[in-house]
């Protein structure tokens, strides 16, 4: 039965009691993006454009870049927007043509938007390819940057994106742009919590590390605290806040997020419909009392069982 209502599940995406959600897909590039809309998904919630580049030793001219924008684009230009992240390069995806060498500690280095900053023109080309592959598409395309630690950034990051006519974001990926959230609010438009980065941040553990796992899991008190924070902050101001870690594909620690206040969750493609599913079969209230279940829990395990136990009534 639960196979079969999955296969069912076609959006579109809302509580029992009909409370609408926007479930959207991560994707790499324009084949991915292709893929992610034959799924009953509401658009793109990141394009991680790095990985365009991973085997790039130069960095492609605007007019290159703005081809392999538009390939994303287009699947989805009469169909919600899609948020394109600009380039997250350094630590775990190292690109050549950007990443600093021989970092001692490249997590806590030159990476996300301190790289496309601190490498003068680099996010203006960017950010140039992004808005000229928007206006050939016709698609509504957004733009955040990985990485954000300080409102400054993010205001010196909104004040690019706007000059072209584009929305702009920051992803919540740092502690310190948690802590914030409600300041970000007052110089972007929106906000995407980087669940995987995020753990990795305030839990002070490798992503990579697989001996840590038990770390590097979202359902972390603390990492929950943060996000609830970013959330409230999104109500508050009515801006969109959405998650796009791998948290948000977690069907059960989906239903909590959403009673957080978070307005969108993007996952890889194939997610979609197991979280749209189970968020169908439950309503507001049962997403906020699964809410505050998990941030009570004193550690991941009991917060699963928290809950599960809230969610069976
Ligand atoms: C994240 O950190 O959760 C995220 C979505 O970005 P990436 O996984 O690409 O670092
Ligand atoms: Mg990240």
């Amino acid at each position: 039965a639960e196979r079969a209502a999955l296969e069912a599940w076609t959006g579109p995406a809302a509580t029992a009691d009909g409370v609408p959600l926007q479930l959207l897909a991560n994707v790499a590039d324009g084949a991915s993006s292709l893929r992610a809309s034959d799924e009953p998904v509401d658009g793109v919630g990141l394009f991680r454009t790095e990985l365009c580049f991973l085997d790039r030793a130069e960095e492609p001219a605007v007019e290159e870049q703005a081809d392999i924008y538009a390939a994303v684009l287009n699947p989805f230009r009469d169909r919600g927007h899609v948020v394109v992240r600009t380039l997250d390069a350094g630590s775990d995806k190292p690109i050549a043509f950007a990443t600093h060498e021989g970092e001692e500690n490249p997590a806590l280095g030159v990476r996300g938007l301190r790289l496309s900053f601190g490498n003068p023109g680099l996010m203006e080309r960017q950010l140039d390819a992004i808005a000229l592959a928007a206006e050939r598409t016709g698609a509504d395309a957004w733009v955040m940057a990985p990485m954000v630690a300080t409102v400054a950034e993010a205001q010196d990051f909104a004040g690019l994106v706007r000059s072209r006519g584009l929305k702009a974001g920051v992803m919540v990926e740092v502690p310190s742009a948690a802590l914030l959230a409600h300041q970000m609010l007052e110089v972007v438009d929106f906000l995407s919590i980087g669940t995987n980065d995020l753990t990795q941040y305030t839990l002070a553990a490798d992503r990579m590390a697989t001996d840590l796992a038990h770390l590097t899991d979202p359902w972390q008190p603390a990492v929950l605290q943060l996000i609830a924070i970013t959330a409230h902050a999104g109500v508050e101001a009515g801006k969109p806040v959405g998650v796009c870690g791998e948290a948000a594909a977690d069907p059960l620690l989906a239903t909590a997020l959403v009673g957080m206040g978070v307005t969108s969750l993007s996952m890889a493609a194939r997610a979609v419909r197991g979280v749209g599913s189970q968020l169908a079969r439950v309503t507001m209230d049962a997403c906020e009392a699964a809410a505050e279940a998990a941030l009570s829990a004193r550690d991941p395990r009991a917060g699963r069982e928290a809950v599960r136990r809230v969610l069976a009534g």
